[in-house]
């Protein structure tokens, strides 16, 4: 089951304290959102997922955690200074693309219509000032996707790891972009995260590679209880594709808002590679690089059988966590009737995505012994690492059944008087809402079993 709207989401997020406008107490700002307690295990959940199948799963990529202020430079050989410019404009009826500040008289030159949509400035980047001076001179952009600086330090890991192509550079984090109209929830925001690989590739295996990874995402993506019938990889067109991409396929979702792209794999082509390297005359770089001045590392890779270096090509898996992360709530979002002519709403998350793995509660909350038991209990579940659980000790256990429910917590465990008599508690299942007796000495076990698949 999915949300029928994008505000049975919002409103369970706030609720239960997944997602929170930003800034909120003073009005907020648009396009920012903090994730609360529960968001932020879940937001870190999906990524150790993500990191988990992307590096410790493989033997070919290895990690990075690089740097959000980048140098202009940079962005300016990848092309994003000259392509994020200037304020533009469409024209909803020929579909033309123009420079808003080059019309007369608001009008579409091509067809004449006035039909145009609002003015977006190109130039998606932040700027900041570096130093104590703000005069212009020396500033830094928020990097606006994360993979640059894995290019910028493809050298050094190469060197550092001894990896040779086929291999890939694995890293999460923070990328910022001036969306003028940010909109629907978390979905397009100013301030996000990216997952992102960048999979190098010798020229000539890269289409393979493609499909290889298209084929691969998909997959991992249905692994965190995203339907395949929700999901729709779709090519993209010749004339929609970014500067530096041969082929693209988006992976677009049934977002509660409509169909959007949740990830995009790109072929990146050398591009990258070769509008950073130093000496690009020494090699035959097939796209259409940035004359690069200033670049102090060659960035070459050797081909042994024929003695010769080249410029890798690159495949690129690019999702964007709060993307994933809207997608798995959607779609584990779930109201239920019951048998007394209730509803209840549960969370059917994949366990490992959980915020909370179990959660243990005291039935008598002013019964020493009881008490000590559960915290016993929750320490020792604790400390087998799958994640967050807790000691509830408040609400009455109906309270606590659907506020677990609510944020998809896979098991609540009961102590009560009987503990204390035959060492077992109640274990009930999220989803079946059954519930059994377990020996304690067969908790940690029944626990982990829930995880590990
Ligand atoms: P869109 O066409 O929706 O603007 P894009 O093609 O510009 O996306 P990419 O540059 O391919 O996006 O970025 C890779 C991924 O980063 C996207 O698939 C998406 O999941 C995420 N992403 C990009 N922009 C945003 C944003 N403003 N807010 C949230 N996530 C984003």
């Amino acid at each position: 089951m999915t949300a029928s709207s994008m505000e049975e989401l919002v409103s369970l997020c706030k609720r239960r304290g997944f997602i929170f406008k930003s800034n909120d107490i003073y009005g907020g700002i648009k396009g920012l959102y903090d994730y609360g307690p529960m968001g932020v295990e879940l937001k870190n959940n999906l990524k150790q997922a993500w990191w988990k199948s992307m590096v410790y799963e493989r033997d070919d990529v290895e990690g990075l955690d690089a740097s959000i202020l980048s140098a202009p430079v940079v962005l300016q050989q990848s092309g994003h200074e000259d392509t994020f410019t200037d304020p533009l404009v469409d024209c909803k009826s020929c579909k033309s693309r123009w420079r808003a500040d080059q019309l007369i008289d608001n009008t579409c030159p091509e067809c004449k219509s006035n039909d145009l949509t609002d003015p977006r400035p190109f130039n998606l980047m932040f700027k900041t000032a570096i130093g104590p001076v703000d005069d212009g001179s020396s500033f830094a952009y928020l990097r606006p996707e994360t993979c640059q600086q894995i290019f910028t330090n493809f050298k050094n890991i190469t060197d550092s790891t001894s990896r040779v192509v086929p291999f890939g550079i694995a890293q999460i984090g923070k990328a910022f972009r001036n969306e003028i109209t940010p909109r629907n929830f978390i979905f397009r925001v100013r301030e996000f995260e990216q997952m992102e690989l960048e999979f190098f590739v010798k020229p000539g295996s890269d289409d393979e590679w493609h499909k290889y990874w298209v084929d691969k995402r998909i997959k991992w993506w249905e692994a965190q209880g995203v339907s395949k019938k929700n999901l729709f990889p779709v090519d993209v067109e010749q004339n929609e594709l970014s500067h530096y991409s041969k082929a693209t396929v988006d992976i677009m979702y049934e977002f509660p808002h409509g169909k959007e792209e949740l990830e995009g794999i790109a072929n990146r082509t050398d591009f990258d590679l070769g509008s950073h390297t130093k000496n690009q005359k020494d090699y035959n770089i097939s796209s259409d690089v940035k004359k690069n001045d200033h670049s102090t590392t060659k960035l070459g890779v050797q081909n042994l059988e024929e003695k010769t270096s080249y410029i890798p090509y690159v495949i690129e898996p690019s999702a964007g966590v709060d993307r994933g992360l809207l997608a798995v709530l959607n779609e584990a979002y779930t109201i239920e009737a019951l048998e007394n002519g209730k509803s209840r709403t549960v969370l059917k998350l994949k366990p490992h995505l959980s915020p909370i793995k179990a959660a243990v509660i005291p039935l008598k909350k002013n019964n020493e012994e009881i008490v000590m038991k559960a915290k016993t209990l929750k320490n020792e579940l604790q400390n087998l690492g799958m994640g967050r659980v807790i000691f509830e000790n408040s609400g009455n256990i109906g309270k606590n059944y659907r506020r677990h429910d609510e944020i998809g917590t896979p098991i609540c465990i009961t102590v009560d008087f009987e503990t204390l008599e035959d060492n077992s508690v109640t274990v009930r299942d999220r989803d079946s809402m059954s519930q059994e007796r377990v020996l304690v000495k067969d908790l940690s076990q029944y626990y982990q079993k829930y995880f590990i698949k």
